[in-house]
């Protein structure tokens, strides 16, 4: 038979992951408990029209990279690109309270050419805020996004900022910087000759020196803000700076959705190249509930793709140091033949106790091979001798000295044993 393998682009995340998998994951509930943040979990496939509508129609995600489906009753879906359009979908269908604050951790896919750091299922974990623009929480949000990359112990990490402004502010800069690329558009990259037109925001976002030349030379929307969004973006910077943060205006920075307003942000891990830098970022989308359906209501987020963030942790070389396995308390060595380890590793488990056992009929010897490499702190013995006299003995897997690091108890008594040693 042949083997099947994994899909291309995808990644099993094994059981030896999972310690590095949660201390990311479990890094950012944390402070998200801090903070003040509950989680939410959204279908991993939704209406195909919830994305084209927040997305934008000239996004590369949604013309080439959306994994687009019809079920059997021929209804269309689409598989999650990203994680803060079902969040807005859910707030707009459920109307909690505000401000709202709500953190995820999930799959998100893209159909694109896998290489390192991308796959077609990747992991996202964010946070958003809806319900209020004061740019309080921008900075509350960025702060704890810059929070978590020092918490895993990330330290080559830079924020990169900027502003959108709003519907006018940026429309009569768009007009500007169309102004600008139709004069200059046989200068443009071999891509951007062609679509600058239909998405010119993505030209300021192109990395190719022909387009980063042209734009150079262009008007910045930074420059262009209304009062209003100058005020906010200040608030936000002048907030960052109260706290001890450190953000560099990047003016070409517009992200890759059409849907943020006003502050946009983005982590960079100086450990990695090239386009792989970006470990994370978000910003505000203050139109994106109303284009949903909903009142009109402010919101900003934040997202991380997992993978990329265990690049950068793999490229600082931190991560690894402090992780343990889950490891087991004790493990059952069982050597009657008769299967008394059954009844008692549920007891134990049943006491709270992770136990491990082997099965198979094993030798003795072969047993406590595996007894001491489980890394549990104690084993279990019981033999023909134990069973006769209802016994166990605990056995230090930690200690040198066998004859004073066993006893022999009551069976009736291993769990109060075990709990005095096991707290000692
Ligand atoms: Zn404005
Ligand atoms: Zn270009």
């Amino acid at each position: 038979m042949t083997r099947i393998e994994a899909p291309r682009g995808t990644h099993d995340v094994l059981p030896s992951e999972q310690p590095l998998w949660q201390k990311v994951t479990g890094e950012m509930e944390r402070l998200c408990d801090l903070y003040g943040y509950r989680r939410i979990q959204t279908p991993v496939f939704e209406d195909v029209d919830l994305f084209q509508r927040t997305a934008g129609s000239g996004s590369d995600i949604v013309q080439k990279e959306m994994y687009v489906f019809e079920d059997r009753a021929q209804r269309r879906y689409a598989l999650r690109p990203e994680g803060t359009a079902s969040v807005v979908r859910a707030f707009v269908q459920h109307q909690p309270t505000t401000p709202w604050k709500a953190w995820y951790v999930t799959p998100a896919f893209r159909y694109e050419r896998p290489q390192a750091g991308r796959y077609r299922q990747h992991h996202q974990l964010g946070v958003e805020v809806l319900g209020t623009d004061d740019p309080a929480v921008d900075v509350e949000v960025i702060a704890m996004a810059w929070r978590y990359y020092a918490a895993l112990g990330l330290t080559r990490v830079r924020l990169l900022i900027n502003s959108m402004g709003h519907d006018e502010c940026r429309g009569e800069y768009l007009m500007l910087l169309r102004a600008h690329l139709a004069s200059h558009a046989t200068s443009l990259c071999d891509e951007h000759r062609a679509t600058w037109s239909e998405s010119p925001l993505r030209v300021l976002d192109c990395k190719r020196d022909e387009c980063v030349a042209v734009t150079g030379a262009g008007p910045m929307l930074v420059e262009h803000l209304c009062a209003n969004c100058r005020a906010h973006f200040d608030r936000v910077l002048a907030g960052l700076a109260s706290i001890g943060i450190e953000a560099t205006l990047d003016p070409r920075l517009v992200r890759g959705f059409d849907y943020y307003t006003r502050t946009t942000f983005e982590f960079v891990a100086e450990a990695l190249e090239g386009a792989q830098k970006s470990i994370g970022g978000g910003g505000r989308y203050d139109k994106l509930a109303e284009q949903l359906g909903g009142k009109p209501t402010s919101g900003i987020g934040f997202g991380s793709g997992i993978e990329r963030l265990l690049l950068a942790l793999d490229a600082e070389e931190v991560g690894e140091g402090d992780l343990v396995n889950r490891r087991l308390d004790l493990f059952v060595v069982d050597t009657t033949g008769d299967d008394v380890a059954t009844p008692l590793v549920d007891q134990l488990r049943g006491a709270g106790f992770a136990t491990g056992r082997a099965y198979d009929g094993r030798s003795m010897k072969s047993q406590m091979k595996l007894a001491d490499k489980s890394g549990a702190r104690y084993a279990l013995l019981v033999g023909p001798q134990e069973q006769e006299a209802g016994e166990v003995t605990i056995r230090d897997l930690r200690s040198e000295s066998f004859g004073q690091a066993q006893q022999t108890v009551a069976r009736v008594d291993v769990v109060a044993t075990i709990s005095n040693l096991l707290t000692k």
